[in-house]
């Protein structure tokens, strides 16, 4: 099966958030079970710089009349990938965030640069590379959310192809004034409440979820989330109506990246029979970051967009109890000025009990998973959840709450998950400080239990979230739609 993916992210070459590392590590589980990926990317300067051998396979002018070109060539990752570039200086060649500007605002243009997105797609599916023609396009997030409006129009009123759509985060839509409406290159017909119309509005979530054949949602529990009016971001209705469409599959862990006994980024190395790494790695990690290089006092760790999203007032609200206890907390995030802020002054007023440092460091992440106790991931929701599953593989416990792929991952940690020794971390309920303080307290003397610590974290490094399970879910959905 041919599939082209289309995302604006790609991991190694280009990183937000969880996003990069599911469409970086799609294409080669995809074509290990049968499938031929290739991918369609935006060419912001980290991902032209990536591809490896570009060739102009052809030129194309968006409504607004910039110029692309369509390339192909080869990225270069854990495997390689074959890959189509669009390149468009004018819209795309800006430094730092693909999305927004120094000032964290989103460029006024977005509706342009990812509308063009969409249309090269089409190029490829209107047989733009005469090598080889995909069966079915595979689109991730809102930025790709126009590709299957685009796929009908072209086909006039037949899509050209299949196609899928997954979100990764419903309340990331892709809004725009509707006067951006012309610049998109689709007739008016497509601006109505069934289609990407949302409360006078253009929606390109909405665009993907109505126009796809297909939905999936990065893991089971948020795909029925996302079908109450709680979570469901003002998409539930449509979301329900499309219930038999829509489904959960959960994100895996690329071992060839996270894998504790392999990991060239961690300073020592260990596997759930070999500890003493992690102790190693836990005291190198507190020099680091000028933590008191106490060994038993507990690491609590945060890698993590620093929004509202991740319900890091919570951490904020109980880090004063949590250092009085002894324990230690670090932070690695950046985001909201407010959270960022909030966490530095932290910092200044634990010195040696709290480590804040603002900023995306990949390779810095890797070191806070192998030196952490607990990983807290406290979020209000949480479509899938990268951090708790890299966290279980390097024997951070993760404190979590039950909500979306969270639920579907951590086992909270009670008499009869510890008898059967299946407990993998601690999970609370609610969004209130009074349950996670007491979910803090709980990992706490789960922390100076150390039998019982042991088990839990030993169970958790047990855990095996394959991207080759993930893979052949995708691939069953897409053999349902590729006629045979
Ligand atoms: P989301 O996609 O909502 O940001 P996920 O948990 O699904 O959340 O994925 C986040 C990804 O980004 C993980 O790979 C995590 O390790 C990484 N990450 C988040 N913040 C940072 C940061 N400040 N520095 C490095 N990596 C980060």
């Amino acid at each position: 099966m041919n599939i082209l993916q289309v995302s604006a992210e790609y991991h190694p070459l280009l990183k937000t958030g969880g996003l990069a590392d599911v469409t970086g590590a799609l294409p080669a589980a995809l074509n290990a079970n049968g499938c031929d990926v290739r991918v369609l990317l935006p060419g912001f300067p980290a991902i032209l710089a990536g591809l490896q051998e570009p060739t102009e396979l052809l030129r194309f002018h968006t409504h607004g009349g910039a110029e692309l070109r369509l390339l192909r060539g080869t990225l270069l990752g854990t495997t390689t990938v074959q890959a189509y570039v669009l390149d468009a200086p004018g819209l795309l060649d800006r430094p730092g965030n693909p999305y927004e500007d120094a000032h964290k605002q989103p460029y006024a243009d977005n509706h342009r640069r990812f509308a063009a997105l969409a249309w090269g797609a089409v190029q490829i599916a209107q047989g733009g590379d005469t090598s080889w023609k995909p069966q079915l396009v595979h689109g991730h997030d809102w930025h790709a959310g126009l590709v299957p409006a685009c796929l009908l129009h072209a086909g006039g009123g037949q899509p050209l192809l299949p196609s899928v759509f997954t979100v990764h985060n419903l309340a990331y839509q892709g809004l725009f004034d509707v006067a951006r409406f012309p610049d998109l290159g689709l007739p008016w017909s497509f601006y109505q409440v069934e289609g990407l119309e949302f409360w006078g509005q253009i929606s390109f979530l909405k665009a993907g979820l109505h126009y796809a054949n297909r939905i999936t949602t990065v893991s089971p529990t948020y795909a029925r989330e996302i079908q109450t009016p709680e979570l469901g971001c003002g998409l539930d209705g449509l979301l329900r109506r499309r219930q038999s469409d829509l489904s959960g599959i959960l994100n895996g862990v690329d071992g060839t990246i996270w894998n504790p006994t392999t990991d060239p980024l961690l300073p020592h190395r260990f596997g759930s029979n070999k500890l003493l790494g992690k102790a190693r790695c836990k005291a190198a990690l507190q020099i680091e970051t000028g933590l008191h290089t106490h060994a038993d006092a507990p690491l609590f760790t945060v890698v993590s967009r620093l929004t509202e999203q991740k319900g890091l007032p919570l951490v904020l609200e109980a880090v004063d109890g949590l250092v009085e206890r002894g324990a230690q907390l670090l932070v690695l995030g950046n985001g909201d000025a407010h959270l960022e802020a909030a966490f530095l002054a932290k910092a200044q007023q634990h010195a040696g009990r709290v480590a804040v440092r603002i900023g995306f460091d990949e390779a810095f992440s890797h070191r806070v998973f192998g030196g952490s106790d607990v990983t807290l991931v406290p979020s209000r929701f949480e479509p899938c959840g990268l951090t708790q599953l890299y966290a279980l593989a390097y024997g951070s416990v993760p404190l979590v709450r039950r909500v979306g792929g969270l639920a579907d991952s951590v086992t909270d940690t009670q008499p009869d998950t510890l008898a059967s020794d299946t407990a993998t971390g601690i999970v609370f309920n609610h969004m209130d400080v009074g349950e996670f303080t007491h979910a803090l307290q709980r990992a706490m003397a789960l922390y100076r239990h150390p039998s019982q610590w042991d088990r839990v974290q030993r169970a958790g490094m047990r855990q095996h979230f394959s991207w080759d399970e993930a893979a052949q879910q995708y691939a069953a959905l897409y053999r349902s739609l590729i006629p045979a």
